[in-house]
């Protein structure tokens, strides 16, 4: 594995990306799989710096957007109780389920919570004792350590009214899943980097292994994803391939241990649904049973039935088979104002991010001294 020493100075975009144009002699197809790394894409016009030949292409990288309908219906119904309190970050509040989101039941008088951290909860079951909390966690591998810390205060403090509904998935099994697709081809990988802080290298090792595709690990800063693109057109060109850490001011081959400690305490790996995507194997993480009763669908008996894949150019967006421009809905029936799919409402989410930054055309030219 090769660490890359960092270019952070905007002075360095231009040369990044004159080296990347000098390198390209042919098409490459280049995916990160990072919401905020998709963000900082689409808001500095980077893609643009780059046609036509590289195509950056968005994988499933924004955890709300992926994030199946059968959890939104489970978190909706356990809001619509009189006796529970149902807690998320603040986006879920807006993503669309089967029939409605959280927003609506909200509306019809639930009782929704947007906080910034599952410790939040803990604190309000300890001062609200009369009513069941539920945290709906969802996310990568990032936010599942402070989520696997919550359960475990809730245990010492002996809490018998607080639960999490656990919608998390994990990064390299959906990377393997659409490297199996045959609507993508994908020549190199952009991994997010924040959730190699806490996983660390291990599984893209396994990953770059069996697939034989360079894969970087990135960075979310423009001059991050630049460095990142040039080291995977590096590898392309030389058919040389490896997994190379771009991030390394945040990432070591080995990650954060004792957050890898606390979500093998708390969590098991299992089966799981993914948005746009369906059922990956082992792309998911479930409670132990030693901690069940913190799990909110064995707590309220809850069924989570495989959710309909609605919405099939939502699917090709999460899956980088299909740009959001491309989308019919794009910007007339669907806006951040009225979304028909996931990725119009988080801020990681493709459709919302080339919505929220109309002016990357602009800003390319720039970088580029048009
Ligand atoms: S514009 Fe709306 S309907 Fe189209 S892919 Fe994006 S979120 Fe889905």
């Amino acid at each position: 594995m090769k660490h890359l020493s960092e270019y952070r100075d905007a002075t360095l975009l231009k040369p990044l990306i004159a080296g990347i144009q000098t390198m390209s002699t042919q098409p490459w197809r280049i995916m990160e799989v990072c919401g905020g790394q998709t963000n900082t894409i689409v808001r500095y016009g980077l893609e643009q710096c780059l046609q036509p030949m590289i195509s950056l292409l968005h994988g499933p990288g924004c955890p709300v957007c992926v994030t199946p309908p059968c959890y939104l219906d489970a978190a909706q119904s356990l809001a619509s109780r009189s006796d529970v309190v149902l807690c998320t970050f603040g986006d879920m509040a807006r993503v669309p389920g089967t029939d409605k989101s959280l927003l609506d039941i909200k509306a019809e008088g639930g009782d929704i919570r947007t906080m910034y951290s599952p410790l939040d909860a803990v604190t309000l079951a300890r001062s609200e004792p009369e009513k069941q909390i539920v945290f709906f966690a969802i996310g990568f591998e990032t936010t599942a350590p402070l989520v696997a810390l919550s359960i475990v205060q809730a245990a010492h403090h002996g809490l018998r009214n607080f639960s999490v509904l656990c919608a998390h998935v994990l990064i390299p099994p959906a990377i393997e899943a659409l490297l199996q697709f045959p609507e993508v081809k994908i020549d190199a990988i952009l991994a997010p980097g924040h959730v190699c802080t806490v996983t660390g290298t291990r599984e893209y090792e396994e990953l770059h292994e069996m697939y034989g595709i360079p894969i970087v690990i990135t960075g979310f800063e423009p001059a991050d994803i630049l460095q990142g693109v040039s080291e995977a057109v590096r590898c392309l060109e030389s058919h040389e391939s490896e997994v190379t850490i771009q991030y390394s001011r945040a990432v070591t081959a080995a990650g954060n241990i004792q957050a890898q400690r606390l979500i093998e305490q708390v969590f098991t790996v299992c089966d799981r649904d993914w948005r746009g995507i369906g059922s990956i194997p082992a792309s998911g993480l479930e409670i132990v049973p030693a901690y069940q009763g913190f799990d909110a669908v064995d707590r309220f008996a809850l069924e989570l039935q495989p959710s309909p894949q609605t919405h099939d150019c939502c699917g090709r967006v999460l899956r980088g088979s299909l740009s959001p421009q491309e989308c019919p809905h794009f910007g007339t029936t669907c806006t951040p104002q009225s979304p028909i799919g996931a990725p119009m409402v988080s801020s990681e989410g493709a459709c919302a991010a080339y919505i929220q930054h109309a002016r990357h055309d602009q800003i390319s030219r720039s970088f580029q001294g048009r």
